[in-house]
């Protein structure tokens, strides 16, 4: 499951830094992405959890969002935590006046735990993980409420409410795996990234 592979970590505003950490302790390379050329050459990217307005208005900014945009539709995987996965998706609710790469067919909304929950672990069951449950860190966390057909749902909070998935190449979390110790969810995102390599 280890691997070489060479992941963009979007280095724009959020905990970055974590993801790096958490990919090079897999054996993959982890790169800093602060500007569309850093793309060229990564084999998938991840979009860190922030303040999804702040990273969405940087990336309108320094040119991310049709490129990404693009390189999402064209097989490119990316894998998209807390305010990543409010970027990735195709609609969000009280996104404020930021457009987002929209790549993913998923409906979320932002800060859907409000102000009295607005951090809490859990721990959540994801089969594709094995049986072993994964520690769901939710911070001022978002929730999937729509998905479109060939969306795969990968993790729910007990009451059923969808909080990771996947559709082919694109990968969300709600919570952040980066904050824990537990690999999974990141070795995951590379065996995504392995399979589209093997099927170009
Ligand atoms: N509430 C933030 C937003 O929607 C996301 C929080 C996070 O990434 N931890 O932008």
């Amino acid at each position: 499951m280890n691997d070489k592979r060479k992941i963009g970590v979007l280095a724009l505003q959020g905990d970055f830094a974590e993801h790096m950490a958490s990919l090079r302790k897999l054996g993959a390379e982890a790169l800093a992405v602060r500007l569309p050329q850093d793309l060229e050459s990564l084999d998938g990217l991840i979009i860190p959890g922030g303040e999804s307005t702040t990273i969405g208005r940087l990336m309108v900014s320094y040119g991310f969002v049709q490129t990404l945009r693009q390189l999402s539709q064209d097989g490119f995987p990316v894998f998209g935590t807390c305010a990543g996965m409010v970027l990735l998706a195709r609609s969000a609710l009280d996104l404020l006046d930021v457009a987002t790469i929209g790549a993913m067919g998923i409906k979320v909304r932002r800060n859907a735990f409000g102000r009295q929950v607005d951090s809490f672990e859990t721990l959540l069951s994801v089969p594709a993980l094995g049986e072993v449950p994964f520690p769901g860190v939710f911070i001022r966390a978002p929730i999937i409420i729509e998905t479109e057909p060939g969306v795969e749902i990968l993790a729910s909070l007990p009451d059923g409410t969808p909080v990771g998935a996947k559709q082919g190449n694109l990968l969300v979390s709600a919570f952040h795996p980066e904050l824990t110790s537990d690999l999974r969810f990141h070795a995951y995102f590379l065996d995504v990234v392995s399979r589209g390599a093997r099927s170009q």
